[in-house]
């Protein structure tokens, strides 16, 4: 509460020129981090909650340092967002030139020729070579909730299936099509109607079923207790995020997409979290050979700057008549300029490539260890979007308050890294895909001290 005696925070430049390092001056949280999250507390509303116990002040590269000075290694790209790295060069440069040239018109008003540009790319980028449109927006939420629109008006059916585990944000509708209620439904109700979910395909938890096994098991429930004739669109994460990095089993994408493209129902892969290289590939959906008829992306898609997009099939983007889809500010000339910035940076740098760097590093580090600690259950996801599962060994019981303790221990040693899963029990690993992998050995180093300390 007390801001006025709060020391100002020293000045930080971020930006990849940060020094790449893990360097603690204060305990964590330091002093000043403290007095803001007091202040913190008595005026932002408690629904919003922090992960870490730190205020930032720079960020670039894999580091990001807090208001005392601390720089912590970034495991977690604040979310997978800042795939290109905090304040990257060439966001920095396409943003300040776009906000001294004008900062808002409405596209929908007068249109500029970044947001056509960025529809262009996207169209060029996402899987499949047919004729393709997009529309942009704010939020991945907002996105979500506008490829449900066009699936609706294409098909001219309501219902919508979503999956176990699935994670498709926080307004009405997309709560309804969440699979967890605490924290993100619990208490909100009433959801959206027609909103239907179905099994996934979970090899950790599956008990030996093949993919096309699973997708059948869906496909039936789908039949039995909606109909194809009544659904409209069939939305999954092609790999899950917040669900816990579930990599579904080979075949059960594409045994689903055939299914959807034979019965006149849409398949919206959420690539929210999984777009922009974050794999490995530019699309997750690169891995499982499928092309979706619409792709949702958002995070990664301009270096932290908000926008989203639905890009998909021209004959469905089409349906709705004009002025049905839109917003103040969707496509936003500063974040359309920064996602083009950040999406050749994702190119000519061949992002793809580091995010498979970081994927052998993890998966090597982890599966040495598991073979002493059984604790670790399964290592699992692609590219620099790795997890892994915590388990009670005797019982195979998933085992959340492990992964809290671990989590929380990696934090106070100057590690940002994430939780996920439905069970709780998935520590994930999201770093920008510029860090250096020095530093990625380092975090990891943390993370499993922590675990052998717990
Ligand atoms: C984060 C996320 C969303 C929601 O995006 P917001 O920008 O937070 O609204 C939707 N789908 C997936 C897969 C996500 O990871």
């Amino acid at each position: 509460m007390t801001s006025s005696t709060a020391a100002p925070a020293p000045s930080i430049l971020g930006g990849p020129s940060l020094p790449q390092e893990r360097r603690l001056v204060t305990a964590i949280p330091g002093p000043i981090s403290e007095e803001l999250m007091a202040r913190k507390h008595a005026a932002v509303a408690s629904g919003v909650g922090t992960t870490m116990p730190v205020f930032a002040a720079g960020a670039g590269g894999g580091v990001l340092v807090d208001v005392d000075g601390n720089s912590l290694i970034d495991l977690g790209s604040g979310i997978a967002v800042t795939g290109v790295g905090n304040s990257n060069p060439r966001v920095v440069e396409a943003v300040t030139r776009q906000l001294q040239e004008f900062t808002h018109t409405c596209f929908t008003i007068t249109p500029y020729d970044s947001y056509v540009e960025v529809a262009e790319t996207l169209n060029r980028l996402t899987p499949g070579d047919h004729t393709k449109r997009t529309a942009l927006f704010n939020s991945g939420a907002e996105a979500v909730e506008n490829a449900v629109k066009i699936a609706r008006s294409h098909t001219k059916k309501q219902a919508v299936v979503a999956f176990d585990h699935a994670y498709h944000g926080r307004t009405n509708l997309t709560m309804a099509l969440t699979a967890k209620s605490m924290p993100y439904k619990s208490g909100f109700g009433p959801f959206a109607s027609e909103v239907y979910r179905a099994p996934l395909s979970y090899p950790f938890r599956d008990g030996g079923l093949t993919g096309p096994e699973a997708a059948q098991r869906a496909i039936t429930q789908i039949e039995k207790q909606i109909g194809a004739d009544n659904l409209a669109a069939i939305i999954i994460e092609p790999i899950q995020g917040e669900g816990g990095f579930i990599v579904p089993a080979d075949g059960f994408l594409p045994a689903l997409l055939d299914w959807a493209r034979a019965n006149d129902v849409v398949f919206i892969a959420d690539e929210v979290q999984t777009g922009f290289a974050r794999t490995g590939a530019m699309f997750a959906s690169e891995h499982f050979d499928i092309v979706p008829d619409l792709i949702i992306t958002a995070k990664g898609i301009a270096g932290g700057l908000p926008l989203s997009a639905v890009t998909g099939r021209a004959e469905i983007m089409d349906a709705p008549h004009a002025g049905g889809l839109g917003g103040t500010y969707g496509g936003n000339p500063l974040a359309c300029v920064a996602a083009l910035a950040a999406i050749e940076a994702y190119e000519e740098e061949d992002l793809a490539a580091s995010a498979r760097a970081i994927e052998t590093r993890i998966i090597d580090r982890f599966t040495a260890e598991q073979a002493s600690d059984p604790r670790i259950g399964d290592i699992r996801g692609r590219g620099a979007m790795m997890a892994v599962e915590f388990v009670d060994p005797a019982t195979g019981e998933p085992d959340a308050a492990l992964t809290a303790r671990v989590a929380k221990a990696a934090h106070q040693a100057g590690v940002i890294v994430l939780t996920c899963g439905t069970y709780g029990n998935v520590v994930r690993f999201l770093p920008p895909l510029t860090i250096p992998l020095e530093l990625v050995d380092e975090g990891l180093d943390v993370v499993l001290e922590a675990l052998a300390a717990n």
